[in-house]
């Protein structure tokens, strides 16, 4: 029934009906009046037949032009207050459209619209809950950790000069976990909530690679890596990039790089051009990742070796920073791993040019 409301089809069935209805009544009337056949039953049948199928489809076209105000009004609300859009329904381009048709397909981008909204906040409700549960479990290591010295030490351990100092260190580096988990969950909630405002600037990416690399010359002589480059740079790598920002980033994967690096390893630090931008990639030779946990590394709280990551005071924080910080230079990253052989991770910035 409702598709009979749509206009053009309502026209071209009145006109058509019409046409049937007048020419079986002409025809009946030829036959009555010059070929003076008797009206039989068949005949009034007939009569009867065409008149009610015109007047059924004109009682629908009736239907049609007193409803259709109505409903151009519905499309209206609709597009300007549930679906926000300026349509053609709101412009006044009506013409063309057929308005049921119109309200129908309203109606399903409406359920589609809140199909997504629902899934997208189950899917939020299920990693908050998630979220927080990281939160507390890796602050909870720490804190019961200091708690368990600070008993010992109470219940007698301050006097013991054998654990006295080294328990007082150790709940000094629990402290400082704790400090690292919270910054580091600090800057993510920044970078989530858009509070941080990046601040663009010209940056020579080779002098940035070689002051990070002196700053972290202590931590990777401890395991004897060696932090080089593919070949040398001795000119200026101009990219455009939020500096600060960029140095987390630089520091995160070449301290991963130490980190889950082999002693007497190496981690090389390569640029190449291509188009407009500049790739950045940070190679190393250590453990590796398996294939199946690249597609989650970036995400926060994910590590590989929990244990491992902890021992090197890890928070499972700082890829997820390095993805957030790479976005908000509208790039993206992206690691390449085998287990065993090493890891590389590359993402790229905008050369900046003059
Ligand atoms: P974490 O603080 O644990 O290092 P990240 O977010 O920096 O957290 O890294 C997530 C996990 O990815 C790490 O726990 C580690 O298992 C793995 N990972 C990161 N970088 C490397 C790398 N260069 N080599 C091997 N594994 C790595």
């Amino acid at each position: 029934m409702p598709g009979f409301f749509m206009k053009n089809k309502l026209k071209n069935f009145i006109l058509l009906s019409f046409l049937i209805t007048s020419l079986i009544l002409i025809w009946i009337w030829f036959s009555s009046t010059f070929l003076h056949i008797e009206l039989n039953a068949e005949h009034y049948l007939l009569i009867g037949f065409s008149v009610f199928s015109f007047s059924w489809i004109f009682i629908q076209l009736l239907f049609y032009q007193i409803f259709s105000k109505e409903i151009i009004e519905i499309n209206k609300l609709v597009e300007n207050k549930l679906l926000g859009k300026q349509g053609k329904w709101s412009n006044g381009g009506i013409k063309e459209a057929d308005p049921v048709e119109t309200l129908k397909n309203h109606v399903n981008e409406i359920l589609e619209i809140r199909e997504k909204e629902s899934k997208y906040y189950e899917n939020l409700d299920s990693y908050r809950k998630e979220y927080l549960g990281n939160v507390s479990h890796e602050l909870k290591t720490p804190i019961f950790n200091i708690q368990g010295y600070i008993e010992t030490l109470i219940n007698g351990g301050l006097n013991d000069e054998r654990i006295n100092l080294d328990y007082l260190k150790r709940a000094e580096k629990s402290v400082e976990r704790m400090i690292n988990i919270i910054d580091d969950l600090e800057t993510i909630n920044q970078l989530d909530t858009g509070e941080l405002n990046m601040d663009f600037e010209k940056v020579d990416i080779a002098r940035l690679t070689k002051d990070i690399y002196s700053q972290l010359e202590l931590m990777s002589s401890k395991k004897n890596i060696q932090l080089k480059f593919d070949k040398k740079y001795d000119k200026p790598i101009y990219v455009y990039a939020d500096e600060y920002r960029i140095r987390q980033v630089l520091v995160n994967l070449i301290t991963n790089s130490i980190k889950y690096g082999k002693v007497n390893g190496e981690t090389v630090v390569s640029f190449s051009f291509y188009d407009d931008k500049v790739f950045i990639s940070v190679k190393d030779n250590g453990v590796g990742i398996e294939e199946v946990h690249l597609p989650r590394l970036f995400e926060r709280f994910y590590r590989v070796d929990k244990g491992r990551s902890r021992e090197q005071g890890g928070t499972g924080l700082g890829l997820a920073i390095v993805k957030h910080i790479v976005e908000a230079h509208n790039s993206s990253i992206s690691v390449k791993s085998k287990v065993g052989e090493g890891s590389e991770f590359t993402f790229y910035l905008k050369r900046f040019e003059k």
